[in-house]
């Protein structure tokens, strides 16, 4: 797999509809745990994205990246904006090339990562976005690491994200607002955790619908 500019283009579209789709299931989701905006946060923001790409003609993929960073972090008054802002804004500082291929793509997820537990001086096991995007990583890593092929790699991240979002079920959470509930979070998934894993999902699905 390779892609350019425009594929990463359509992906971030792809998003941007996916979360549209989950709106009120990712509301829903902060209802339980937080304040109930998630999904109108994300939508918002995803929003916003999608218009500032139909006003650009950049062929870079870096530019792009950052371009959805800053438009997150300027558009979404929730934690999840700046979050999700920085992942994209570091993504779009991890590669300079115009064609990108698994690893780098690897590279980007890994910036991302490293973006948000920054931000979020956040780390695994805390019920939040990173308890799906750290093992996801590690699963593509890994499976990359196997010689595995690149379609069956982005499988296993994608279900591994999934048991990510199920793992934020079971423990209590101790980041961002579902921390006030304590041991009351426990049943309920985390709604950064559930829009974490459609993204990764939408990227998944991208290559097995595209390539080969
Ligand atoms: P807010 O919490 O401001 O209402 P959102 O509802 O849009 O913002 O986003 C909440 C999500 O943000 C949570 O479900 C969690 O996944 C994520 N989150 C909150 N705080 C942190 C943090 N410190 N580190 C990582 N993720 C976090
Ligand atoms: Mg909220």
């Amino acid at each position: 797999m390779k892609i350019g500019v425009n594929e990463v283009k359509e992906i971030i579209i792809n998003i941007a509809k996916v979360i549209e789709k989950n709106k009120e299931f990712l509301t829903e989701l902060d209802a339980n745990i937080g304040d109930a905006d998630h999904g109108i946060n994300m939508s918002k923001g995803f929003k916003a994205v999608v218009k500032k790409l139909s006003e650009t003609n950049t062929g870079s993929i870096s530019e792009i990246l950052k371009m959805t960073g800053m438009t997150l972090i300027s558009n979404v008054g929730g934690a999840s904006g700046p979050l999700y802002g920085t992942a994209f804004m570091k993504a779009s500082t991890a590669i300079d090339k115009e064609f990108i291929d698994i690893y780098d793509f690897i590279d980007i997820l890994k910036a991302a990562l490293e973006g948000i537990k920054f931000r979020g001086k956040s780390k695994v096991g805390e019920k939040t976005m990173i308890d799906t995007m750290e093992p996801a990583l590690n699963a593509l890593i890994k499976s990359k690491d196997d010689g595995l092929s690149d379609k069956e790699a982005l499988e296993n991240m994608k279900d591994e994200a999934l048991k990510g979002v199920e793992y934020t079920k079971t423990i209590i959470a101790t980041k961002g607002r579902a921390a006030y509930l304590g041991e009351r979070s426990i049943g309920h998934q985390d709604p950064g955790a559930a829009s974490s894993y459609l993204m990764l999902n939408e990227i998944y699905k991208y290559f097995t619908n595209n390539n080969e």
